[in-house]
């Protein structure tokens, strides 16, 4: 076991958007300092950093550089090509390591280790090359999804199959690939679970958190989700073990689809803080970004308790801004409602700039109040 490390240490983040960003604020009021390590400027998490170093991750000498003036370094992303991890430099102290990362960033391997730990996942078949295709729709039917192996996030990389002319041009679709063929889930609703696991396997979770998305990109997380008690117990059971099979030291989230008759199935993991977690810095003791910090450092997980009996979390995309600057006051007159904007200067479609958070009574008052929040951001 490697000794805590203390505030007043240097932690390193690798990535610099808004995960990065609400890490470093964690982390800065634990008296860590925080230094950024990405290709960008005046990034979200460069701007609340004590130092924002502007490299491209291929460049192995900076990001050696990096770790060396670090007690540690964790990640905002999956994605990070493995020549950086390594680059990083056997010495350092990284958390979530390296094979975690090798296993999540790729869904290949991703769907072999949830299947290697018996958990819980759609029908899919492994695409390489056009044969596999018509034989994996064969097994898992129509219709169906075709998912990147590698790099695909808020739907990015994946093509829905609905028929077989459907089926012949999709694999051009995203670039012949290898990639993961799905059966579509029927599912009634999405949760879920967001784990923080410290070195000696302790865990602490949230509890499933209810997740609705709009063109396959979360829109708002409600808190706890509204399912049969069973099912929640279920979703924390599943993504505890998904934890600890991987060996996760940090936070991991785990997406599940709950099919009708109340089991769970898993689609993704993020071996991070996430989005859905985002309204635990406003609904509970400890948010997921502090327990990032505590993992990283060694130092005892945080109480989930939460401060409301519900909390409910609304993105804020660059469409919000497309009749001009939203109306802040009017959604921060709202009693509960909290705004968490990211720090970024160009509003562009999709783009995550922030969110809105509301605590209540209720998971329907929460979910209401945000909502009702964020229908009032439009100012015209
Ligand atoms: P992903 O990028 O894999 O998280 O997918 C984004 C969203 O697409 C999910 O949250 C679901 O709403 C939808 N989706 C992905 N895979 C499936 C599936 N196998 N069945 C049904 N819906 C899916």
């Amino acid at each position: 076991m490697i000794a805590p490390i203390l505030p007043g240490a240097t932690i390193g983040v690798l990535g610099s958007g808004q995960l990065g960003r609400m890490f470093a604020i964690a982390a800065r009021r634990l008296g860590y300092r925080v230094h950024t390590f990405s290709p960008d400027q005046d990034s979200p998490t460069g701007q609340v950093a004590d130092h924002e170093i502007t490299a491209s991750y291929d460049d192995l000498a900076a990001v050696a550089a990096f770790a060396r003036d670090v007690a540690a370094v964790t990640f905002e992303f999956e994605n990070v090509p493995s020549r950086t991890v390594e680059a990083l430099g056997a010495g350092t102290v990284v958390r979530p390591s390296g094979a975690v990362l090798h296993t999540t960033q790729h869904r290949v391997r991703e769907k072999q280790f949830l299947v290697g730990a018996g958990l819980p996942v759609a029908p899919f078949a492994i695409v390489q090359q056009a044969a596999d295709l018509q034989a994996g729709l064969a097994r898992v039917g129509m219709p169906a999804i075709l998912k990147t192996a590698s790099f695909g996030y808020d739907g990015k990389g994946q093509v829905r199959i609905a028929t077989a002319d459907d089926a012949a041009s999709a694999w051009a679709r995203i670039g012949w690939q290898p990639a993961v063929l799905e059966g579509v889930v029927d599912f009634t609703c999405e949760v879920s679970v967001v784990v923080a696991r410290a070195a000696d396997g302790t865990m602490v979770d949230y509890g499933a958190i209810e997740n609705a998305h709009r063109d396959h990109i979360l829109d708002v997380s409600v808190w706890p989700a509204r399912v049969p008690a069973d099912t929640a117990a279920q979703a924390v059971k599943v993504a505890r073990a998904a934890c600890e099979a991987l060996d996760v030291v940090g936070v991991l989230c785990v997406e599940m689809f709950v099919t009708r008759d109340g089991e769970v199935i898993v689609n993704e993991l993020a071996p991070r803080p996430h989005n859905s977690g985002h309204l635990t810095i406003d609904g509970h003791v400890t948010c997921q970004f502090e327990q990032q910090v505590r993992t990283v450092c060694g130092l005892p997980l945080g109480s989930t308790a939460s401060h409301a009996p519900a909390a409910a979390m609304a993105n804020l995309l660059g469409h919000e801004w497309a009749h001009g600057e939203p109306a802040w006051a009017a959604a921060l007159a709202l009693p509960g409602v909290k705004l968490h904007l990211y720090g970024k200067s160009e509003a562009r479609a999709g783009r995550k700039m922030g969110h809105l958070t509301a605590t209540a009574a209720t998971p329907d008052e929460a979910e209401a109040l945000v909502r009702e929040a964020r229908r009032r951001l439009d100012p015209r």
